[in-house]
């Protein structure tokens, strides 16, 4: 088995897409991320995953808060630009959850506080206790095999 047939195995599991995102005495950064997974109902607690190698790792450690963005089918650019996939810089607006930065628009914002933190391999895993949450009815961007898709909606069956 080698890295590259780990990552094409790993990326045939579908997931939808998040942007992370926390702040350091007033800066606001953020990172796509679908290592996202609901971990404990009482308490209620999720985790993330994040790379040895992005920034965003040291800026959570200092500042113990991150918010965990769903996107909406029509947020495929904030996904491209938390990525680092767009060349030119783009401006981002953010709202506030529980006076944690959130990107309005998404499906799911979950505003955390870093309960625990475990180094895995190359990854970080952070716990967050989830402080507040907030809903909109929106259908969610999707990722699957390194491509960005979409729900369909399965027609009914006509018997
Ligand atoms: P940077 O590369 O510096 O930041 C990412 C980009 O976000 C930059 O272009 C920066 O300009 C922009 N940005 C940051 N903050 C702001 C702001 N306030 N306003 C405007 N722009 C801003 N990596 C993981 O570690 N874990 C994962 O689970 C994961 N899942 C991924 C899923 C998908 C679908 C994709 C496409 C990528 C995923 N990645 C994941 C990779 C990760 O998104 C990139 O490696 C990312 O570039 C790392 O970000 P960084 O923290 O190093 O910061």
């Amino acid at each position: 088995m080698d890295d590259r047939q780990f990552r094409t195995a790993m990326g045939r599991f579908a997931t939808g897409v998040t942007v992370i995102a926390t702040e350091v005495e007033g800066d606001i950064h953020g990172m796509t991320a679908n290592a996202f997974m609901s971990v404990s109902l009482d308490p209620k607690l999720v985790v993330v995953s994040i790379g040895e190698k992005a920034k965003i790792l040291n800026k959570i450690k200092d500042s113990r808060i991150f918010t965990v963005n769903i996107l909406a089918a029509d947020q495929k650019e904030l996904s491209m630009i938390f990525a680092g996939q767009l060349k030119e810089h783009k401006e981002v607006e953010f709202a506030r959850l529980d006076g944690k930065p959130v990107l309005p628009g998404s499906v799911v914002q979950v505003a955390c506080e870093v309960s625990a933190e475990h180094v895995e391999g190359d990854h970080t895993l952070f716990i967050g206790r989830v402080t507040d949450i907030h809903l909109e009815d929106k259908e969610p961007l999707l990722f699957y095999s390194g491509k960005y898709r979409s729900l369909v909606e399965e027609q009914p069956v006509m018997l």
